[in-house]
């Protein structure tokens, strides 16, 4: 493995890659929350205080805390909510939401205008028709989360995403198909599928970097003025858009994801996973500007 830089408290490295940050972009499933989607339990399912007296900390330390998810705008609407935020990124970057929905922007490119919503045009396509046939039993919609959607479609499995796209191929949409992460479905009709990741189908021009960049041009603020922390492939991507970037321990779990982590250096791992990882970040983050 090449190298990773681990999360120190009191970190040069760490304090030299940002002005004093205002903004933290965040992972929910696998980063602030653990397993069942709680905030109030460690990656083995014990309950902890920590990561939401982290929050607690970050939020009275004057940073805005804005989730970025896979999740769909509305779901996101009642978790920003019930942690005290107003603001997200939904559908893997393809809503920008402000205030719980008083300002909207979809961040999708050159994704043709549509009468219905985008997800509509994907299915009318016969987009995830492609895919399911391409890969007989590795691939489905991830039911019951798949509703509600404005943008992106929601599947799990396990495929190659350089296939997937070649599959995609006769769809004259601009698509592509992303991974959101490993997640551990209760239920799924999957065949001889160990590892099941989150994936999300949506267009070509919509990513979570591009969406933050988009919300920190619509804040007025250089990257340096934010940090992100995530546990997927697709939230690592958002390195290049902030100051630093944290890594959940669990993350590493994916070897894809440790291997493309060691090639940027402004990427830290935590040592601890979820929601305990999330606090060590948000630790150091308020650590380097005491
Ligand atoms: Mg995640």
């Amino acid at each position: 493995m090449a190298n990773l830089r681990h999360l120190e408290r009191n970190s040069a490295a760490l304090r030299s890659l940002f002005d004093r940050p205002v903004i933290v972009y965040t992972d929910l499933d696998g980063t602030l929350l653990g397993p069942g989607g709680s905030v109030f339990c460690d990656a083995t399912g014990s309950p902890t205080l920590e990561p939401a007296r982290a929050l607690l900390d970050a939020l009275n330390a004057g940073l805005s805390v804005v989730p970025v998810s896979g999740r769909n705008k509305l779901q996101l609407l009642n978790d920003v909510r019930i942690l005290g935020l107003r603001d997200y990124i939904a559908e893997a970057g393809c809503l920008i939401v402000h205030d719980r929905l008083d300002r909207q922007w979809r961040v999708v490119g050159d994704f043709p205008e549509t009468d219905g919503t985008i997800c509509d045009a994907i299915v009318a396509a016969g987009a995830d028709e492609l895919l399911f046939r391409a890969f007989p039993g590795r691939i489905e919609y991830h039911t019951p989360w798949t509703g509600q959607r404005e943008c992106s479609l929601l599947l799990r499995g396990n495929v190659d995403l350089a296939e997937a796209q070649e599959a995609l191929a006769p769809v004259e949409l601009p698509l592509k198909l992303i991974d959101n992460g490993i997640i551990r479905p209760k239920n799924h009709t999957l065949v001889g599928v160990e590892t099941v990741h989150a994936y999300h189908l949506l267009p070509a021009a919509s990513s979570k970097p591009a969406a933050v960049r988009e919300d920190l041009a619509l804040r007025s603020l250089t990257s340096s003025r934010a940090v992100a922390i995530g546990d997927s492939l697709s939230d690592l991507e958002i390195a290049g858009e902030v100051g630093a970037f944290f890594l959940v321990a669990n993350a590493l779990a994916d070897e894809a994801i440790a291997e493309a982590a060691a090639s940027l250096d402004n990427v830290f791992v935590t040592g601890g996973m979820m929601g305990l990882g999330w606090a060590e970040a948000v630790g150091a983050v308020l650590n380097t500007t005491n």
